[in-house]
């Protein structure tokens, strides 16, 4: 019997149990999960350093903060999300117990990607633990020391229960193969398919957590210093390789020169003239990723940046101007420090640019605020009210005239920080969501609970034939 196969029979075994159902087991092991990244930190920041070259304080800020936040709003809230949630009932219904009951849904394969290998691993993990599953981990093999230390994850969760399983792409197939309850996965939209593809033989329901192209359009009427700060910081962090960095920018011709100027000055604030020589600054995750992006660059007018250095998978960050739709670095996600800017004529041509192109994983739209919206919106804080006010008629037409996973105006990246807003892609860029209670329901099946006694049975009455008019009139 293969490994895999093994290690998913066991979880089975351990999940028929029971033992992963009481409140006290789950949040015992999500205690562990966090003892687990606390005792660990020194081997994660190593690993993480050696895998994407991610300073100790990136590794604190992009992957641990968010996890630990995870786990602790699970822990405390795990009573509520678990308890029966009440239901509205109809007159005919109105004696009996009407509820839903979120139950577990058995045994959940994760498989990470590379990226944010803690992150984008163990976030699921939470969910699973939280609502009740066994679960079977599949940390990327291409974040190799990464996933090395998730191999010490059994000697501190429960190791019947949650199985993890390294390897490549051959013991990701064999996983594939057996039957799962559900299967969450992160990574690209090739194999998101392969994914639902084994899924479907078994009709086990997945979650695809898929990136794709997130545009970004800055509007003429904006603060485009403050923009070009915010969009700098979410492009370059991690270089580039983050499933909700802007993948390119759409704005007006009129605005470019700025743009590139202020990009320009951000970049060298953040890492300096020799981005190439500062701690802070990643490097490209293989050669593999590294030929793939430089490749990118063919055809189209670098406006800053463009060196590299194959020894170390380091690209400079990197802005192109005037970049035709048509050009290679248009063709696919970019998942690297190359940021093309793509030249339109307002914003209804933006819209158009977007709809034509799959559903992005996030949106980002940069326009001011008028005054008079401004101060409505602090009159509505004072009085408490909770009425969503858009100011901007560019944001405002932006929502209304797109669809993405997310959409966020004046600001990038910051929505995977609150766990009160599902994260997830639509269309190409994923299925599912996850974050907080959102994880905790993606991993549970929401059972309709109805409980009725016995007597009174005259109510029943109109309901059983004969199916008379009188019947129907009462
Ligand atoms: P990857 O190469 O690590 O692949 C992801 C997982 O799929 C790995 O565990 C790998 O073993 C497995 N895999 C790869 N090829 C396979 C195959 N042929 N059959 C079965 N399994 C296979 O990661 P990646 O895909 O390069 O990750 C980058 C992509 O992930 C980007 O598109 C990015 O936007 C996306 N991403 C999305 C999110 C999100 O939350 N939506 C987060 C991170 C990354």
């Amino acid at each position: 019997m293969s490994r895999e196969k093994l290690a998913v029979q066991q979880a089975r075994k351990a999940f028929l149990t029971g033992g992963s159902k009481p409140l006290e087991y789950r949040i015992k092991q999500l205690k562990n999960l966090h003892r687990f990244i606390t005792e660990r930190a020194t081997d994660i920041t190593n690993a993480l350093r050696k895998d994407l070259y991610k300073s100790e304080n990136a590794t604190q800020m992009f992957e641990i903060l968010g996890l630990e936040g995870e786990i602790n709003l699970a822990v405390s809230n795990l009573a509520e999300w678990a308890a029966p949630r009440p239901v509205n009932k109809t007159l005919l219904t109105i004696s009996d117990d009407v509820y839903i009951q979120p139950e577990p849904l058995g045994v959940v394969l994760i498989i990470g990607a590379w990226n944010y290998p803690i992150a984008v691993t163990l976030q699921p993990l939470v969910g699973a633990i939280a609502a009740g599953n066994a679960a079977v981990v599949k940390p990327s093999e291409v974040s190799s020391h990464t996933a090395k230390v998730m191999e010490l994850l059994p000697l501190y969760l429960d190791p019947e229960m949650y199985k993890v399983v390294t390897g490549g792409v051959p013991e990701t197939q064999e996983l594939l193969k057996q039957r799962f309850d559900h299967i969450f996965y992160t990574g690209n939209s090739t194999v998101g398919k392969l994914v639902m593809e084994a899924a479907a033989r078994h009709l086990t329901p997945v979650t695809l957590e898929l990136g794709g192209k997130s545009p970004c359009y800055i509007d003429k009427n904006c603060d485009i210093r403050i923009a070009c700060r915010r969009i700098t910081w979410g492009k370059y962090m991690n270089c580039g390789q983050t499933c909700i960095a802007p993948d390119y920018i759409l704005c007006e011709s009129s605005i470019q020169d700025k743009v590139i100027n202020e990009i320009q000055k951000c970049i060298q604030e953040f890492y300096t003239k020799d981005p190439k020589s500062f701690a802070d600054y990643g490097r490209i995750i293989n050669q593999r990723h590294f030929k793939r992006i430089m490749a990118l660059l063919e055809g189209s007018t670098v406006a800053i940046g463009g060196d590299s250095d194959e020894s170390e998978c380091y690209i400079a960050p990197t802005v192109l101007r005037d970049v035709a739709s048509g050009s290679k670095v248009m063709q696919e996600e970019i998942f690297g420090p190359i940021l093309p800017i793509i030249t339109v004529n307002g914003l209804n041509e933006a819209i158009q640019f977007i709809n034509e192109r799959e559903k992005p994983l996030a949106l980002y739209v940069f326009s001011s605020s008028s005054k008079v919206g401004r101060v409505m919106h602090y009159f509505q804080l004072l009085n408490g009210k909770q009425t969503i006010y858009i100011f901007s008629q560019v944001i405002k037409q932006m929502i209304s005239e797109t669809s993405s996973g997310a959409l966020l105006a004046n600001d990038c990246l910051v929505h995977f920080t609150i766990s009160d807003l599902p994260f997830g892609g639509v269309g190409n860029s994923g299925t599912g969501r996850y974050h907080g209670k959102y994880g905790f329901d993606q991993l549970s099946h929401l059972r309709s609970c109805l409980i009725k006694k016995l007597n009174m049975e005259g109510v029943n009455q109109m309901r059983y034939p004969p199916h008379t008019t009188e019947k129907l009139r009462w």
